[in-house]
């Protein structure tokens, strides 16, 4: 048994966040990372050669103000990539249909129903309704389904359908010193090990915590090594059901909200290929109107002479073969043109109307606790979501 000021669990952003919170302000910090590598879903595939692309998140904004002051006390300003100009292109089958961005989505709309919905426009709020039920007043539910619709799931990559509508989009100030939307060198995971690099934390991968308990002054967290660790002050960074897992005995009503908070698996599968084998269009997105996978993301934007890579995010229930196939079909490319291929399945929040009304009775349960619960799953799943969410959670618990 080990004793620690501050344990986090969960080594993607929302933890990293939090631990460097903790570190910065004289805290010794255990972070314990169930997989190989931190950086949960921001995970940068890099090769030998310095060539990287994205397997899950891909792009901040200048409006990323908690992340942006993370980067800055981390000293990763100069290591900042602008990004080039998004663009998206749609898929029907095989073929990306002709045009990019507004101009096609406005051109694959029924403008009969567009028309209709026309008045409807000054009236529908987002708040209270469901991604398809606010979108669907504003182009028709033809429009929605057939366009939108997937283009809206392309975004959390899983069907958005029944996400509550306010929580898509949000506006935030934006930082007029910063470029609009960036990367930094390497790839984003770049972001979370400086974060943890932070001498004050000491990190362990491939380390599972299995279960929670209270104990007088703070907590007691078995390992799946065997080990426990003591802690005063201990912060979740894992998804929902996970939480519900790790607290089923240190705090009921805590792990019963949890519970009731949906997730769903979505297996992303990237790779790279050399640049000249793909007669993929330039585009940021390719976003399928109907198919086995909602989104597939580029590295297009930060262009290489001579590589291109593809990430794939897949609807769950294929076969690796048909995820493979799939990819291979769309991208134009063999099996054995792929290099840097990586597979990965991961957890995301799916949030329903109702998911605030349930993070409203988390956060009053967690008053007056010294445990923090962080996450993509209480204001937004957005990187920034995550670090406002770590910060206001650090102010409470230790700040
Ligand atoms: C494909 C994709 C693209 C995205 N693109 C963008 C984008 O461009 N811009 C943007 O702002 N956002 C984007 N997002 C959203 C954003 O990246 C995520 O919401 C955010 O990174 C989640 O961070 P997190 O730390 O809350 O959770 P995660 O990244 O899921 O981290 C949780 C970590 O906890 C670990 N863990 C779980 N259980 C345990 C346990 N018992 N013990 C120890 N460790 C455990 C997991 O292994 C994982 O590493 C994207 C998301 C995806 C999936």
């Amino acid at each position: 048994m080990s004793g620690r000021d501050v344990l986090v669990v969960g080594g993607g952003i929302s933890g990293a966040s939090f631990a460097f919170h903790a570190a910065r302000a004289g805290r010794k910090v255990l972070l314990v990372e169930k997989s190989e590598r931190v950086g949960g879903c921001m995970n940068s595939i890099r090769s030998d050669s310095g060539y990287w692309f994205e397997l899950g998140a891909h792009t901040c904004y200048n409006s990323y103000g908690a992340l942006l002051e993370l980067i800055e006390a981390s000293g990763q300003m100069e290591n900042l990539v602008p990004r080039g100009k998004p663009v998206l292109r749609f898929l029907d089958g095989d073929q990306p249909v002709r045009g990019k961005n507004l101009g096609l989505l406005v051109k694959l709309f029924g403008k009969l129903e567009i028309l209709c919905a026309l008045p409807k426009w000054f009236a529908a709020k987002p708040s209270g309704l469901s991604v398809r039920d606010y979108y669907s007043r504003l182009v028709g539910p033809r429009n929605y389904a057939r366009v939108l619709g997937p283009m809206l799931s392309a975004v959390p990559s899983q069907c958005a359908d029944d996400f509550p509508s306010d929580m898509l989009f949000k506006k935030r100030e934006r930082r007029k010193d910063v470029m609009r939307s960036f990367t930094v060198e390497g790839g984003l995971n770049a972001i979370v090990e400086a974060l943890v690099a932070h001498e004050n934390i000491e990190v362990r991968t491939a380390c599972t915590a299995n279960q929670v308990t209270r104990l007088p002054d703070g907590f007691r967290v078995e390992l799946d090594d065997g080990s426990s660790v003591e802690t005063g002050l201990l912060a979740l960074a894992v998804p929902p059901n996970a939480v519900a897992r790790l607290l089923s005995e240190a705090s009921l009503d805590l792990a019963e909200q949890a519970r009731k908070l949906d997730t769903v698996e979505v297996d992303s599968l990237g790779f790279s290929v050399d640049a000249d084998r793909s007669n993929l269009p330039y585009a940021t997105f390719f976003i399928p109107l109907a198919d086995c996978f909602y989104s597939a993301v580029t590295r297009d934007v930060v262009p290489d002479p001579n590589r291109r890579a593809f990430a794939f995010h897949f609807r769950p229930g294929l076969t690796r073969e048909e995820r493979l196939a799939r990819a291979e079909t769309v991208v134009g490319v063999k099996r054995t043109d792929m290099s840097d291929l990586q597979e990965r399945r991961i957890t995301l929040p799916s949030p329903t109307i109702g998911h605030e009304q349930v993070v409203r009775e988390i956060d009053s349960l967690l008053k007056g606790d010294s445990l923090a619960i962080t996450g993509n799953w209480f204001a937004g799943l957005s990187i920034e979501d995550c670090a406002l969410r770590s910060q206001s959670e650090w102010t409470r618990v230790g700040g």
